[in-house]
């Protein structure tokens, strides 16, 4: 342990105690613990800036869908205080300048290698160390390695057949071009309508020519509120800023709000309507997360509140049977999938120049020079197509490295055959590797970002921490402890309705992937009682030389 700040080259290697992949919410983060902890330490990171999702999705209309009071750092309350959002859910400049803020404010760019993507990762079992590549042929020989690698930052690029013989301009929402895309009176395709192809959709509306949005799946949508934030709003956040850091480690989903309705059943229809209603007319996630869990586990709950949501979608469509029935979810229940906020999404189907286009009818077979080929041999003619086809999640991001733990044993492999970790923050045969946003961790599809990216963090840094005031070289989580871990998620997972549908939090996005819910839904508090568990307990199951 070179206990340091300073990063240690040889003829061409660069030695390091940590090395962190990713400088978005994560990583920053990491960066900062390590710094901290006198390690010699340096991020990598493929963009040119910080940010993670907030540097690569800066497709119009891209933001996020946690109150700005929580979608926050919580380790400097001073920081938290002197930012002041401009409204409840800022949008992806803001966000991207905010994470720039917070990387000048504790002088994190020095120590990030920006422009650089680690093409692979070798543990050595001899020196107990990894041996990583980037692209440009550094190599990095460091004790530790930790993967903030983000759990929806693995774009799917290469969708459809004949890509590359469009004439026009083709973007995936990920992968947003910095200079933007000119879509003045254009003609344009938007494939994908999850919470990011809504977003496009509703932004470009009006600017674009003409637009065809191809529609597969529906989504349950909620009208997204989005109040200014005054000086004096944030400055009365600012004063509950302890309240807010320890409650969000507390609740379900690492919001500030939680299940807090009585039982489904002690309670009437009307009862409940009324207390949907509340939560509906608040604009924000919680009448998915904050009202009856029941809608998760009963199909009588879930058919309930789903139908309390169509009907508001149904009149929003003025009632018109063909969008209602290519619009509204019916093969799923609410909440289930991701739930989008979103702001007059639904009504721009009701524009003389939107047409949607039925891919369940008849769905997407290649694209063309000239547009986008539908199975009934219609040639949708386009200038622009957008991309929002969504993401390899959780273990994507981890799969694109070539990543060999013991035996030269592949992590891509293994997770081919099935996706397994310890608690998210470990995989057994690779040690001395941490991972933040990884499969089986709360994550993005049940978790405030920051919340459980944060918690992971400081968890990861304390067991690290321990380890070297105790004399120890490795951290290993055993077999024994991952088996259980994983036996314990299917067992809370298989409980609920979000394992019976298909979506990218099972997976079943991306053929060949190996089925298994993605995140943790346990619940964060539990999540957090478990790993503060173990850090009391000296880390039984992570095992240490
Ligand atoms: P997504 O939820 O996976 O949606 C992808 C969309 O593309 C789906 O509608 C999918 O339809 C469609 N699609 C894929 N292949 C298709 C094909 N061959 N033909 C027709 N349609 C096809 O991805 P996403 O919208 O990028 O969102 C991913 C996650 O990112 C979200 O769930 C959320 O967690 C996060 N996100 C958050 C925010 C926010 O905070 N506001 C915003 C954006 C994204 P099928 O379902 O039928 O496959």
């Amino acid at each position: 342990m070179t206990q340091n700040t300073h990063t240690n080259h040889t003829s061409d290697t660069t030695k390091l105690d940590v090395m962190v992949i990713g400088a978005g919410v994560a990583g920053l983060y990491q960066l900062h613990r390590m710094r901290e902890m006198g390690m010699s330490v340096r991020a990598y990171e493929a963009g040119s800036g910080v940010g993670g999702t907030w540097y690569w999705n800066r497709y119009p209309g891209c933001r996020f869908d946690s109150q700005a009071e929580i979608y926050q750092y919580w380790f400097s309350e001073e920081l938290y205080k002197s930012w002041q959002p401009s409204e409840r859910f800022p949008a992806q400049p803001e966000t991207e300048k905010w994470m720039n803020y917070v990387a000048d404010n504790l002088d994190l760019k020095k120590d990030i290698q920006f422009n650089t993507r680690i093409k692979s990762a070798h543990y050595n079992e001899n020196t107990d160390r990894w041996l990583v590549t980037t692209d440009d042929g550094e190599k990095i020989d460091t004790q530790f390695l930790i993967a903030c690698c983000g759990m929806l930052s693995a774009p799917l690029v290469n969708r459809f057949p004949g890509q590359s013989s469009f004439k026009g301009e083709i973007h995936h929402t990920g992968l947003w071009p910095k200079e933007g895309v000119d879509l003045k009176g254009k003609k344009v395709a938007v494939i994908g309508t999850g919470a990011t192809g809504i977003q496009v959709i509703q932004t470009i509306a009006p600017d674009v020519g003409s637009m065809k949005i191809f529609v597969r799946t529906p989504e349950y949508v909620i009208p997204m509120k989005n109040p200014k934030y005054t000086k004096e709003i944030w400055a009365e956040w600012g004063d509950k800023f302890h309240d807010l850091k320890k409650r969000v480690k507390e609740t379900f989903a690492g919001f500030d709000y939680d299940f807090e309705a009585p039982p489904w059943n002690d309670l009437n229809k009307e009862e409940r309507t009324e207390i949907l209603e509340k939560h509906w007319n608040d604009g924000s996630l919680s009448l998915w997360l904050a009202t009856f869990p029941e809608i998760f586990f009963e199909e009588d709950a879930s058919q309930e509140v789903s139908e309390f949501v169509r009907k508001k979608m149904r009149a929003r469509l003025n009632n018109d049977p063909k969008l209602c029935d290519l619009l509204i979810p019916k093969d799923y229940g609410f909440g289930t999938h991701r739930v989008p906020l979103e702001n007059k999404y639904l009504e721009v189907y009701l524009q003389d120049n939107v047409e949607a286009v039925n891919c369940r009818e008849a769905g997407i077979e290649e694209i063309v020079p000239d547009g986008i080929k539908t199975t009934d041999g219609k040639i949708h003619e386009v200038d622009v197509i957008i991309l929002a086809v969504g993401f390899d999640a959780g273990s994507g991001a981890l799969s694109r490295i070539d990543i060999r733990g013991r035996k030269g044993q592949s992590l891509k492999e293994q997770w081919q055959n099935e996706i397994k970790t310890a608690m998210g923050l470990q995989v057994h045969g690779y040690p001395n590797l941490f991972t933040t946003g990884a499969p089986l961790a709360p994550s993005a599809a049940l978790c405030n970002m920051t919340t459980c990216l944060q918690h992971q963090v400081d968890w990861i840094s304390g067991c690290i921490d321990y380890a070297i005031k105790h004399g120890k070289q490795v951290i290993e989580a055993s077999q024994e402890f991952e088996d259980d871990w994983v036996r314990h998620h299917d067992e809370v997972a298989n409980k609920t309705l979000v394992v019976k549908t298909d979506s990218w939090y099972m997976g079943s996005n991306v053929d060949g992937k190996p089925r298994r819910l993605l995140s943790y839904i346990g619940g964060v508090g539990n999540y957090h009682k478990k790993c503060d568990e173990l850090a009391k307990n000296g880390y039984p199951g992570f095992l240490m030389s």
